[in-house]
Order: C-alpha cells, then sequence, then structure tokens
C-alpha cells in the first residue's frame, strides 16, 4: 500500500489520477490533497477519498469548504491554504509518494517541498523543472527524493531508458501531435479563436496545456524537461511530429537502434506507471488494437508557423534564468489569450519580444529563478496591455 499525496487534485491530472487509486484501493491511499477554487469537486473528493489534510489555494475557498464540511466528516482533517499549505500537501510526512500537478510556476514551491522531504515525486508539472530544473534536480538529489515523470513523453523515454548505459544514448525524440492545426498549413493562425484552440486531436487535459500544444510550445517546455529529468544535452533532444499519438516518445541508441514506447493517448497510462513503480498494475488502460490502427505518421515539425519549440531551447540554451522569463510570459499570454485579450499568434510573438528583452542573470538560488518567473511576466502583462488598447 503506497500513500499518495496530490497537488493539484481537481484538475485533469488529479481527476484521472484518483479515478485510477479508486480502482485500486488496495494498493494506494490518498492522505493529502491539495487544489484551487472548485470547491464542489474537492468537498466530494473528501468525501469519498478520505485525506488526512486539505489544502486550498485562498483562504475563501477553504472557509467555504470548512463551512461546506462542518456537519458532515465523521474523522478530523487538518487545513490550511496558499503556498504554506501546498507545500505541508508535498512534503506530508505519511506520503509516500507526491503526485505534482498543480498546473503552472505555481508547482513549483510544493514540488521543491517535496524534494527537500526527499519523496518520490511523480512529476506531471513539468513548469518547475522548466522555471528552476538546476534548483529541483540538485535539491532531490540532495535529499535522496526520486523524480519519475508523468508527462507521457518523458515516462515513454524513461521507460526505454531502462536498463541502459547513458553513454549509449545518442539522442532522445519527443513526439509531438502537433496540436490542432499543424496539418491545416492554409490556416491563418491569427484569426484561431479560443474554442477552435482548446479542441486538441488527441488528448483530454487543462486549458493551459491544450493551449501550449496548439502553439507547440508545450513540446518546449518539455524539451527543457527532457534535459533535466534525463541528464541531457539539448543538442540531444528532437521532436518530430506524429498526429496520432500512439508512439509516446523513442530513444535512438549510438548502434542505430529506436526504442519507441507506444499505447493509447490516455493519461491513466503514465499516472499508474509512476504511482505503481517499480510495479505494473493491470489493464491500466485499454489495449491497442494495431488492425484499427493500420497506418502512423511522421511530420518534421514546422517551426515557421510555430517558433516556440526553438524559443524555448533557445532559452534553455542561454542562461539558467531564461526559460524562467519564457514560462513566466507564457503563462501570462495564454491566459490573455483565453481571455479574449490578444491574438492566438500574439502568445508567441509576445513571449519572444519579452525573452530578447532579457538579458542573462546568474541565479545562485530559488528567489533568483522566481525573479526572472516574474519579471517575465510583468513584461507580458506590459505589453498585452498595449496590444489590447
Ligand atoms: P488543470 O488546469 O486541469 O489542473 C490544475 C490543478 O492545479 C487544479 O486542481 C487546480 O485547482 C490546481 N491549482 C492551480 N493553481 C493552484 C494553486 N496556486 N494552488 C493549489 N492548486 C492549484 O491542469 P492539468 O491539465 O491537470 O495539468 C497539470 C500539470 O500537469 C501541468 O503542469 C501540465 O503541464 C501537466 N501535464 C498535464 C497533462 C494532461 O493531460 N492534462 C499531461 C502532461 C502533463
Ligand atoms: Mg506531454
Amino acid at each position: 500500500m503506497k500513500n499518495v499525496a496530490i497537488l493539484g487534485s481537481t484538475g485533469s491530472i488529479g481527476k484521472t489520477a484518483l479515478a485510477f487509486i479508486e480502482k485500486h484501493p488496495n494498493d494506494f491511499k490518498v492522505v493529502a490533497m491539495t487544489a484551487g477554487d472548485n470547491i464542489e469537486l474537492l468537498e466530494a473528493q473528501i468525501q469519498q477519498f478520505n485525506p488526512e489534510f486539505v489544502s486550498t489555494r485562498s483562504e475563501n475557498a477553504l472557509s467555504q469548504l470548512r463551512q461546506n464540511l462542518a456537519h458532515q466528516m465523521s474523522r478530523k482533517i487538518d487545513f490550511d491554504f496558499g503556498t504554506r499549505g501546498a507545500e505541508t500537501v508535498g512534503a506530508f510526512p505519511k506520503a509516500d509518494i507526491v503526485l505534482s500537478a498543480i498546473v503552472g510556476a505555481a508547482g513549483l514551491r510544493p514540488t521543491i517541498a517535496a524534494a527537500k522531504a526527499g519523496k518520490t515525486i511523480a512529476l506531471a508539472n513539468k513548469e518547475s523543472l522548466v522555471v528552476a530544473g538546476a534548483f529541483v534536480t540538485q535539491t532531490a538529489k540532495e535529499n535522496g527524493a526520486t523524480i519519475l515523470p508523468v508527462d507521457s513523453e518523458h515516462s515513454a523515454i524513461f521507460q526505454c531508458m531502462l536498463n541502459s548505459q547513458p553513454d549509449d544514448i545518442e539522442r532522445l525524440i519527443l513526439t509531438a501531435s502537433g496540436g490542432p492545426f499543424f496539418l491545416q498549413p492554409e490556416l491563418d493562425l491569427s484569426s484561431i479563436t479560443k474554442e477552435q484552440a482548446l479542441k486538441h486531436p488527441n488528448w483530454s487535459m487543462g486549458e493551459k496545456i491544450t493551449i501550449d500544444s496548439a502553439t507547440m510550445m508545450n513540446k518546449g517546455l518539455e524539451a527543457i524537461e527532457a534535459c533535466w529529468l534525463f541528464d541531457m544535452p539539448s543538442k540531444k533532444v528532437g521532436v518530430v511530429v506524429h498526429p496520432q499519438s500512439i508512439i509516446h516518445s523513442m530513444v535512438e541508441y549510438i548502434d542505430g537502434s529506436v526504442i519507441a514506447q507506444l499505447g493509447v493517448p490516455d493519461m491513466t497510462g503514465p499516472i499508474a506507471y509512476a504511482l505503481a513503480y517499480p510495479k505494473r498494475l493491470p489493464k491500466a488502460i485499454e489495449r491497442l488494437n494495431f488492425s484499427k490502427l493500420k497506418t502512423l505518421t511522421f511530420f518534421e515539425a514546422d517551426h515557421h508557423r510555430f517558433p516556440s519549440v526553438n524559443l524555448a531551447l533557445h532559452a534553455f540554451n542561454h542562461g539558467p534564468t531564461f526559460p524562467a522569463v519564457l514560462n513566466g510570459s507564457n503563462e501570462v499570454t495564454v491566459r490573455a489569450f483565453l481571455d479574449g485579450k490578444i491574438q492566438f499568434t500574439d502568445i508567441a510573438a509576445i513571449n519572444e519580444a519579452v525573452l530578447f528583452k532579457y538579458s542573462s542573470q546568474s541565479a545562485s538560488c530559488l528567489e533568483d529563478f522566481i525573479e526572472a518567473d516574474q519579471w517575465g511576466r510583468h513584461q507580458a502583462e506590459h505589453s498585452v496591455r498595449h496590444k489590447e488598447k
């Protein structure tokens, strides 16, 4: 039996994880969870999974939750809110494994709390590695924490690398669906609506990552994530567009052999793999039906229409705090697009302009990364206001 703490229980990853845990009551017990402001869902999750500790993003949400639960719970639950509460979930003493599934840089501090507490971290929150990969991986190392990838591409690479020698690896090949617009080269991307961009062809995910997939920034963030998770230089990380999302990623070896991991596009697969590791639990996902599948296709990434992959790699190669600037800017521009304030193509344009305005800063502590993230946000907010006028 593993005790699980969940950061971001009401999100797409959090809900998928809980649905999996529900089917395996003898393997997992939820001991702590945190979420944003979806109090109704959190309340239902508390009643079903009976955790010992619960945290919400805001104090308001917490007081509403406590009010709602006042006469319902038979057992005492401890509560908190904000960053402190999320950090308590990350470092929860009874937890054997922490699922890090808050969206965005808000996941950074609780993930670090888990690393400091020496936890096994099932990491979905790629932004924490993008913002402060050096700090997160070093903290994990110093405290004996293990990071297991939940992102499907990285879970695939992890599985393709089992029992391999680092020197035998030529490169990691991340597959990308290309998002909803890749196969429509004639489409004018500046006129894309929020509804169009939120229709991902293969995966059902939270809003932010769905927009990141449409701009292909998601693949840029994942390239950085792969460099940190697998200790690879960026020149050894490539991207290939594979619209069916059946091959989740690949590892090419120096002898020319390529190992790929396949499965239906269902996040239950990588979540189950990370939670149960090193075991595998039966029937986590639907089986692949090869006779129905018939064809798998591959395309080169189109860096002209989708400049975000190169932008992310540029940031990664330019200095330790550049990715934090890019990520901060991207969180602001994605939000602004979802709020109807800027066009789809403004997302990458503003991110690029913000990144090119930044000059290198040293990074000796966590605050340096957070300062870079804030700088990126402020610059992007300024540009969004300018566009709105
Ligand atoms: P989501 O928006 O559906 O859910 C985010 C969760 O975080 C929600 O529970 C929300 O309430 C919570 N949250 C947000 N801010 C918070 C805060 N300040 N304090 C506490 N809780 C907070 O997002 P998602 O799609 O589940 O993605 C989560 C993470 O996993 C992201 O980093 C994403 O890139 C990564 N990821 C997601 C998928 C997917 O299929 N959804 C796949 C791969 C990786
Ligand atoms: Mg992914």
